[in-house]
């Protein structure tokens, strides 16, 4: 759904002709949109860019699409990595999708009670641990 641009973001519901505040439901900070929230929105690059640390990997910024570019030349084959990477980059969109509708739905951001980084962080390690049987080779929590 996130790589196909069919989640219901803000910029697709305003061109449903559906009235919503547009704002990033992360960041508050910039217009609402698939390729905003998984590679321009500041929480969620924290929260990537700590995944890429862990798997002792660094990247600069990508549009969206050259992030999905990047992935597809680079998770090929069932080395240990490339299963770590696979299944840190479907926890990562899950996660941050998750945590975007918690902040819509719940109005935790108003509450100051927002998951943040470092947790999204931990539940993608979480998610990593409990598929790879506790390997922890190739994932290290940077914090
Ligand atoms: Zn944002």
């Amino acid at each position: 759904m996130a790589i196909l641009d069919r989640l219901p973001t803000k910029d697709r519901l305003v061109r449903f002709g559906i009235a919503v505040d547009s704002s990033c439901g992360l960041c508050r900070s910039s217009f609402e949109s698939r390729d905003h929230i998984f590679s321009d929105c500041a929480f969620a690059m924290v929260v990537w860019h700590a995944i890429l640390h862990a798997c002792g990997l660094s990247q600069e910024p990508l549009c969206c699409n050259d992030l999905v570019r990047w992935l597809l030349l680079n998770l090929k084959g069932k080395s240990l990595m490339v299963q770590v990477l696979k299944l840190a980059w479907s926890g990562f969109i899950y996660f941050i999708w998750e945590e975007r509708n918690h902040r819509l739905f719940r109005v935790l951001a108003v509450n100051g009670d927002d998951e943040g980084e470092e947790t999204m962080f931990l539940r993608v390690d979480s998610t990593v641990m409990s598929s790879t049987a506790g390997n922890r080779c190739l994932f290290q929590a940077p914090w």
